[in-house]
């Protein structure tokens, strides 16, 4: 989380910055701040959005061509003016941004208090700042090698940018954990958390590995490792378009991401399955198809949505493939002692890529010699470039902090997986093989005919926005669906929603059911039709009441239900691709009904790179 930037060119930084710091704003928005590297070098910080930074800046000297900016998700210290980056060192001479977390700053912030270091803020960043100044001031000679320096001593995640006052025409960047990226211009540079600040000036890119360090001026960069040994710079071309990332027409990214899922799943299986094709074909898995085949088991990590994604690939690979399959949460899986051997495959799901729990699990799971593979969203990210394969899912930039295409494109992807080992291992016949291609390829089209609905999600969005609680009730390949359902209503509504299997409702959930409590369910016609029928009148007979997600042309349910919501007939294995549409816009629709700032909810923030 936290958005950096920073700029060294010959234009005025301050725009690059304010632009760039707008693009990043889903990465976190408690509090932003600036500096321009000028004759004052000032910097501007506050409480609030990049806009509260803007009105806040206005009216004062922010002239000059270089300079830095952050967008904060507060992870140590309250969000307020102080705690906000950049923070300067104690005499002044360094200005630094971080994302990130300084797991030693205790013990290091002790020692330099016990020195007589003063600190103004309680982040965790001030440490850094004020230890690379201490070891400049000892005497080493040049701010790259106190920076380096102090960078031996931290314990944890970083990505920074560094300023020195002493070498006014020069910034530092270094990456230890959180992502970095440095678009290369003529004579100037462009440094970033992702790419979509840079991409509107150059589509060539350098993505920083951990312990790396860049030194850049306008004449050049140099690239070391913490031990000063030369690394040689690789330069990326972006595949990313300028028209990707703004809303289009939208009045959230979060509507405009929605509305995109069509294309973006599309997108997702372009060239790698179709009528056409009559086959699943995953560049990203030719070399390593042979072990997916004989994979004993496959454990797929995940957080939030991604790990929502990953039960349905549960479902998915154990019906399709007949493979043994664990979904885990990144976050215990890592701290656990997990059995992992080298007959395992590991499937990590991060949109961002940068996910700090799934990128920990990622390592942890190529030590224990396991196949490792990434379906991540953001090329070039972390988990990509970690994993031995993968699959992009190509659904373009997410920016609405409530993931939506991401999570379909998951599903797409999963999906495409289970039916090429399924085929390979000779458990689906071609037949079977080609019917679920087919089926897939008319996902889009389907979901075109839920979203000219929206309407209709809209007036039941009125019906319950003022709802204090939310039930959403699932069965098999709707489970995961239910879940995400859930989250997605209380991530941007604040309204407590619960996911459930249908059938554990009468194990607890049961008792919370009255008239005032709506409940979705999610009722397709598949195997479990009968049953889910069964559990919405458990919930009639308690006076709950039941908004029903149904296979269109139904009608036992919609006698039952106080209001139902139709999708159109598609196999029960790509279910969840079009029962998930209508929940996210009910989601979308009370969230903005109740005032809510859908992209960027209150205490949540995108690409979560902090643990
Ligand atoms: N730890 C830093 C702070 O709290 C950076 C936070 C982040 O990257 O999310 O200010």
């Amino acid at each position: 989380m936290c958005g950096i930037v920073g700029y060294i060119g010959n234009r005025e930084a301050y725009n690059v910055l304010i632009t760039g710091l707008k693009r990043l704003e889903y990465r976190g928005y408690d509090s932003a701040g600036i500096s321009i590297l000028n004759s004052q070098s000032s910097i501007y910080k506050c409480k609030g959005k990049v806009s509260d930074l803007e009105r806040f800046v206005s009216g004062n000297n922010v002239s000059g061509t270089i300079g830095m900016g952050h967008t904060r998700w507060a992870t140590h210290g309250e969000p307020n003016d102080v705690n906000a980056h950049p923070h300067k060192s104690f005499h002044g001479k360094f200005i630094l941004i971080h994302n990130g977390i300084i797991e030693n700053y205790a013990r290091l912030k002790e020692k330099l208090m016990a020195l007589g270091i003063p600190f103004k803020s309680e982040t965790d960043t001030e440490v850094l700042v004020n230890l690379i100044e201490y070891v400049y001031e000892k005497g080493n000679s040049t701010a790259e090698i106190a920076v380096r320096m102090a960078l031996s001593e931290v314990i944890g995640a970083y990505g920074l940018v560094i300023a020195c006052t002493d070498e006014p025409d020069k910034l530092i960047a270094a990456r230890k954990g959180s992502p970095l990226v440095i678009g290369v211009g003529s004579k100037e540079y462009f440094i970033a958390s992702d790419a979509t600040p840079i991409v509107e000036y150059t589509k060539s890119v350098i993505y920083l590995n951990d312990n790396d360090v860049a030194i850049i001026s306008r004449e050049g960069l140099i690239l070391k490792n913490l031990q000063n040994d030369n690394q040689i710079p690789r330069i990326h071309q972006l595949d990313l378009d300028i028209g990707e990332i703004d809303k289009g027409g939208y009045k959230h990214f979060m509507l405009k991401e929605i509305f995109e899922q069509p294309r973006s799943i599309l997108d997702t299986f372009r060239g790698r399955v179709g009528t056409e094709l009559n086959a699943v074909y995953l560049g990203g898995l030719y070399n390593v198809t042979e072990r997916l085949v004989e994979a004993r088991r496959i454990i797929i990590i995940g957080c939030g949505t991604s790990w929502h994604a990953g039960l349905v690939g549960e479902y998915l690979f154990e019906d399709l493939a007949r493979i043994s399959v664990e979904v885990e949460y990144a976050s215990e899986f890592r701290y656990r002692n997990p059995i992992i051997t080298p007959d395992d495959v590991v499937i990590a799901i991060s949109q961002s890529g940068e996910t700090a729990d799934t990128l920990a699990a990622v390592r942890l799971a190529k030590e224990a010699g396991a196949l490792v593979l990434g379906i991540c969203n953001v090329v070039g990210s972390s988990i990509p470039r970690e994993t031995d394969a993968g699959v992009y899912t190509h659904a373009g930039p997410e920016i609405g902090v409530a993931s939506t295409k991401a999570f379909t494109a998951q599903v797409t992807v999963l999906a495409m997986m289970a039916l090429l080992i399924g085929r390979k291992k000779n458990v689906l016949s071609e037949e079977q093989y080609l019917s679920y291609i087919k089926s897939l390829t008319e996902v889009p089209g389907r979901i075109e005919q839920i979203l000219v609905h929206d309407d209709e999600f809209k007036r039941i969005a009125s019906l319950y926005k003022l709802a204090n609680n939310f039930l959403y009730l699932g069965r098999g390949y709707l489970f995961p669906v239910a879940l995400e359902g859930a989250l997605k209503l209380k991530e941007i509504s604040y309204i407590h929603a619960e996911g459930y299997p249908a059938a554990e409702m009468k194990h607890g959930p049961i008792a919370l059911i009255d008239h005032k409590m709506p409940v979705v369910v999610l009722a397709t016609k598949d195997s479990s039709y009968e049953k889910i029928v069964s559990n919405i009148q458990e919930v009639k007979a308690r006076n709950g009441i039941v908004i029903a997600v149904v296979t269109e042309g139904e009608s036992v349910i919609t006698k039952m239900a106080d209001h139902v919501l139709e999708i159109p007939v598609i196999d029960p294995i790509f279910a969840p691709l079009l029962a998930v549409i209508p929940l996210q816009l009910i989601a979308y629709h009370i969230a903005t009904m109740r005032g809510c700032n859908v992209d960027q909810p209150r205490n949540l923030a995108k690409s979560v790179t902090v643990e």
